[in-house]
């Protein structure tokens, strides 16, 4: 996604020995976030009231007030002894990502955030309120590793990957908008969350996982959206994605594939040096196969990169019979890009020949670009 943050410039493509995969994000020294009670279960959050000293419905207190409430204020956690709310909350709520921007638009139903962390890290979430659902679009990690040419945040590299409870943070903050009616629209629900903004949630994956179990628990113990209506969007890094497939969850994938021949892919997306278009469909069918859902197709039309008529049927021909469905996305160029998105005429024929032979195909929702929000990029799931 384009961040506010992100430099244009050279993109450090790195494979190798050190190429991008599960562990990429654990070289070196890197701050870990305070602990928080979205990075526990009920059991968890229980030992940690002990620790202080306090009986285990103390945890189920706070979880009532954080998780089903929405509250994280514990001047308002009213049935909590006054002298204790200050230690509870240091202890298990500590504030990990401060407001630092906001930006609006689409008369504020489209609303960016940027958030600084503990440590100084920005990132950046997304709430896009619709007649229909409320979406929020979450970062995964502070920057990303995979150095995808064409994407802000790959441009910038990664800085770190993000704790549970630092993305259930930024699902708690769109929630809470909701819920006291300060998005556009009168008091809601969040309803979906999408995990396209920075970052890449599979390179992150014991603490997306913990994001995703906590945001779709039931309330107390998590905030009680429905797995279904939660995407997880990857550069398409397979052994994870055949991990994902066995987690016994309904969460829709969005795989970002952006072309169907190995030879462009391996340039717009580095990490097809490693992982072919081939295996990374292969994983996403046997995600389909494990979870009735369908799998999303990302593609971002790039004018005369990835958008000929030649590359709509070659993608067509690999998706046909499958369980999949395909969303084109117009390049949101990034700032110095040589880039740009398709030409309106050519993406429609693109889409006519995938519709054409079978393939359900729609055009994303550019909301947001003049946030510079990536919409785009960030896409609600369909
Ligand atoms: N790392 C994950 C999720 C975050 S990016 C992934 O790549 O899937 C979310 C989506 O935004 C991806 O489909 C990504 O390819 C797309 N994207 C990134 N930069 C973009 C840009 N400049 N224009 C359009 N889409 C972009
Ligand atoms: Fe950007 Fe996603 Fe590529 Fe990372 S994996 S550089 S977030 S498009």
């Amino acid at each position: 996604m384009t961040s506010a943050t992100a430099p244009a410039g050279p993109v450090p493509v790195e494979l190798g020995a050190g190429s991008p995969g599960l562990g990429s994000a654990s070289r070196g020294p890197r701050f870990r976030p305070p602990r928080h009670l979205a990075d526990l279960d009920q059991a968890g959050r229980r030992a940690a009231v002990a620790e202080l000293g306090q009986p285990g419905f103390r945890a189920d207190q706070l979880s009532r007030h954080y998780f089903a409430r929405l509250i994280d204020d514990p001047a308002e956690m009213t049935d909590l002894p006054a002298g204790l709310r200050g230690e509870l909350a240091a202890a298990l709520l500590p504030p990990l990502l401060t407001a630092q921007r906001e930006l609006e638009c689409d008369g504020g139903t489209t609303r960016k955030t940027l958030w600084r962390a503990l440590d100084g890290a920005l990132v950046e979430s997304v709430l896009m309120r619709y007649p229909d659902r409320v979406t929020m679009c979450v970062s995964s990690q502070a920057g990303c590793g995979m150095g995808c040419p064409f994407c802000a945040t790959g441009q910038a590299g990664l800085t770190r990957n993000l704790s549970a409870a630092e993305i259930v943070s930024q699902v708690f903050a769109g929630a809470k908008a909701m819920a006291r009616g300060q998005v556009p629209g009168g008091p809601g629900r969040l309803s979906n969350v999408v995990f396209m903004g920075m970052g890449e949630p599979l390179a992150n994956y014991a603490s997306v996982l913990t994001a995703v179990r906590r945001i779709t628990e039931p309330a107390p113990g998590g905030l009680g959206l429905s797995q279904r209506a939660v995407t997880v969007s990857t550069v398409g890094l397979v052994p994870a994605i055949r991990r994902l497939a066995g987690e016994g969850l309904a969460v829709r994938l969005a795989v970002s594939l952006h072309a169907p021949d190995d030879e462009l892919r391996d340039d717009l997306v580095p990490v097809n040096r490693r992982w072919k278009v081939a295996e990374v469909l292969e994983a996403a069918w046997g995600y389909a196969a494990a979870t009735g859902r369908r799998v999303s197709i990302e593609y971002a039309m790039i004018r005369d990169i990835n958008d000929q008529g030649w590359r709509a049927d070659r993608l067509a021909s690999l998706l046909a019979g499958q369980l999949a469905h395909v969303n084109l996305i117009p390049l949101n160029p990034t700032p110095g890009s040589k880039w740009t998105a398709s030409d309106p005429r050519v993406a429609a024929e693109f889409l006519d020949r995938l519709a054409d032979r079978g393939v359900p195909v729609t055009v994303r929702d550019t909301r947001g670009t003049q946030i510079d929000g990536a919409c785009g990029q960030l896409a609600a799931a369909s």
